[in-house]
């Protein structure tokens, strides 16, 4: 039987060859892992959760037309995505002082902000992905002032959408951190959502009880992490209303 291309491997995702040039299938672990892999663990039914949510995520934003490089589901743990030349930054928007921000400047975590924030991290895993200015990418030739600007409007495009949509099923959006790709048609080049959109890379908080339905709940020790994704999923449709923990395989004797 013929082996398929390993394209990638990263902390929570694995990038195999696609069917037609151009094309990825992206494949969710159930590996969760935080402070730069310092914490590690395997969370049963986490990569099926987040399949599910960028799934359902990415076709929102692209019926609304705000590209990213979705195309389908594939099955519970896949998805075929378009091949992207990343950017090599993290961009980060934030609606709610937390993690990182609320260290930083020593605010509160859970105070709103004056307006939604952009910030941009070098990807770099050796040096933990610092937080860098603008200057710095136009300087080091990450990303032009145009790209910048695009960057920008698409991050708060993605964020408007995805505040939206959560603040129907009574969760807050406090932040989240996408990846942005380059595609080519033709002789434009044209910026997309890449990577994921899922619990792993976003803070959600429960509007009513400040319940945290995110990757914190890992980070932090706070509980059961597929619980709390499945609680996510749960209420924005995605999964049954009755479904707790996705079953695992067993033997039928
Ligand atoms: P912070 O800078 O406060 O640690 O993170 C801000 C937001 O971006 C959070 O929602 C966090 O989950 C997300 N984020 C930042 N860096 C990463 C990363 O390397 N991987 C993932 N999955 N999310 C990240």
């Amino acid at each position: 039987m013929a082996r398929r291309k390993k394209v990638y491997e990263g902390k929570a995702k694995i990038l195999y060859e696609g069917p037609e040039p151009g094309t990825l299938v992206q494949y969710f672990k159930d590996d969760a892992t935080a402070f730069n892999a310092e914490k590690k663990d395997v969370i049963d039914g986490k990569g099926v959760l987040n399949n599910r949510l960028s799934e359902f995520f990415m076709t929102g934003l692209n019926q609304l037309g705000v590209p990213t490089h979705f195309m389908k589901r594939l099955n519970m743990r896949e998805q075929l995505i378009r091949a992207v030349e990343v950017v090599p930054l993290e961009v980060i928007v934030r609606n709610y002082a937390a993690g990182t921000l609320a260290k930083r400047l020593g605010l509160e975590e859970g105070t709103m902000l004056p307006r939604p924030i952009v910030e941009f991290c070098y990807k770099d895993d050796s040096l933990g992905d610092p937080l860098v200015a603008e200057e710095h990418i136009i300087a080091f030739g990450w990303a032009s002032q145009q790209d910048l600007d695009d960057m920008v409007a698409l991050a708060l495009r993605v964020n408007d959408f995805m505040t939206g949509v959560l603040y129907g099923v009574g969760i807050r959006l406090a932040d989240f951190k996408i990846e942005i790709g380059r595609v080519w048609d033709g002789d434009f080049q044209r910026l997309i959502v890449a990577d994921e959109i899922s619990p792993d890379s976003c803070r959600l908080w429960d509007i009513e009880t400040g319940r945290k339905l995110d990757k914190d709940v890992f980070r932090r020790d706070l509980g059961d992490l597929a619980d709390a994704y499945t609680e996510v999923a749960r209420r924005l449709g995605v999964l049954p209303s009755n479904a707790t923990h996705l079953p695992k395989p067993t033997l039928i004797n």
